[in-house]
């Protein structure tokens, strides 16, 4: 199996190259094919001598995935479904250091939303997740094993709309701060002069709160934060999402309070509406107790059905009156508009189906 260059930082590209005997600007030559025209192919890189291009290509390759699928939706979303095989163990080398018994063969999607003069990856960074959500096809399926940082990239540049994107969410499969060492590179790679060169504010990374690595989060990066809350009730949230007995919701809400998000960085807060279950005035009320004074967003998801799961969407009357009353008390809410629902865009349901049609 040949190793990815994705992912690799210029002093990584640069140890590559000289290994090989060639020369140190050949690094600085990858990372900008790689990065910035987003080639596909060692072969493409063409101000690299062509016997410099076999050395490398002898061991290594870009990384890029062709998808195994498409879906595109009537609002113009497209859905990306590609092969990944990965590993189960954590860190920023598991693929390079993995034996060939331990990788699994899995499938992962990304999915494209256009929106006015925006186009927006919503990209994953795990195959399947530990996390175990009631309400989530992706938790459903288990977990098969952490993306690398380039099967993380792979997804930025292996889509037809590699050179038009300017947003990416890590709100696609897994939880990205399970994965934090390849997600954190990937960031580095987005962000970075020698990379897509993006703002952090172009980026927004969603996460049910997994403490110590939210720490490390809040403390290197700049980007953004989505919180995945769903319920302001310690038991009722802990019966939808098993990782409230880990990592509280009081504990996130009380280390996010440490950081600043009046100035460029925002924090906003999911919250999936279940009919009867969560989208009540004692809701409300628990919502503006635990959230006051946050300069925070609130956003109100429709739920998109899953077989075998009890509960229904809150009505669209509910969900608006819902925001009214957080609006009333200070929290700007917003009713998030539902994108890509005849091509089954909510996370995991692509993946899902594809494994059940094996
Ligand atoms: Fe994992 Fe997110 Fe699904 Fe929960 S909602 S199981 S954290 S992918």
């Amino acid at each position: 199996m040949k190793i990815k260059l994705l992912g690799k930082t210029p002093a990584e590209l640069k140890a590559v190259v000289t290994s090989l005997g060639l020369p140190a600007f050949t690094a600085k030559q990858i990372a900008d094919w790689m990065y910035s025209k987003r080639v596909h192919s060692i072969d493409e890189m063409t101000n690299i001598s062509k016997a410099g291009r076999e050395k490398l290509s002898e061991k290594y390759e870009v990384g890029a995935v062709a998808p195994a699928g498409m879906a595109l939706s009537s609002d113009g979303t497209k859905k990306y479904l590609f092969p990944v095989s990965c590993v189960r163990k954590s860190g920023l080398n598991a693929y390079e250091n993995a034996q060939p018994e331990d990788f699994e063969d899995a499938a992962i999607e990304a999915v494209m939303i256009p929106d006015a003069d925006r186009k927006t990856l919503c990209v994953s960074s795990q195959s399947g997740c530990r996390m175990g959500c009631k309400f989530c096809m992706t938790g459903r399926q288990g977990f098969h094993g952490h993306l690398s940082a380039a099967d993380i990239l792979a997804q930025f540049i292996s889509i037809d709309e590699s050179q038009e994107l300017t947003n990416a969410v890590f709100m696609g499969m897994g939880e990205p701060l399970d994965n934090w060492e390849n997600v954190s590179r990937a960031i580095e790679v987005l962000t970075a002069d020698w990379g897509f060169g993006w703002s952090p504010k172009r980026i927004t990374l969603s996460s049910i709160g997994v403490l110590p690595n939210l720490r490390k989060y809040l403390e290197e990066s700049r980007c953004h934060l989505a919180i995945s809350l769903h319920d302001p009730f310690p038991d009722e949230r802990a019966s939808m999402m098993p990782v409230q007995k880990a990592y509280p919701l009081d504990e996130v809400i009380a280390m996010i309070r440490q950081y600043d998000f009046t100035g460029q960085r925002r924090v906003s807060f999911e919250y999936t509406m279940f009919a009867g279950f969560n989208d009540t005035k004692r809701h409300e009320d628990g919502l503006i107790r635990l959230l006051r004074g946050m300069e925070c967003r609130v956003n109100l998801i429709r739920f998109h059905q899953i077989p075998d799961f009890p509960y229904k969407t809150s009505s669209d009357s509910i969900m608006e009156s819902f925001r009214d009353r957080l609006s009333a008390h200070g929290i700007t809410c917003t009713i998030r508009s539902s994108r890509g629902e005849d091509i089954l865009a909510a996370c995991g349901m692509l993946a899902g189906q594809h494994k059940e049609n094996q």
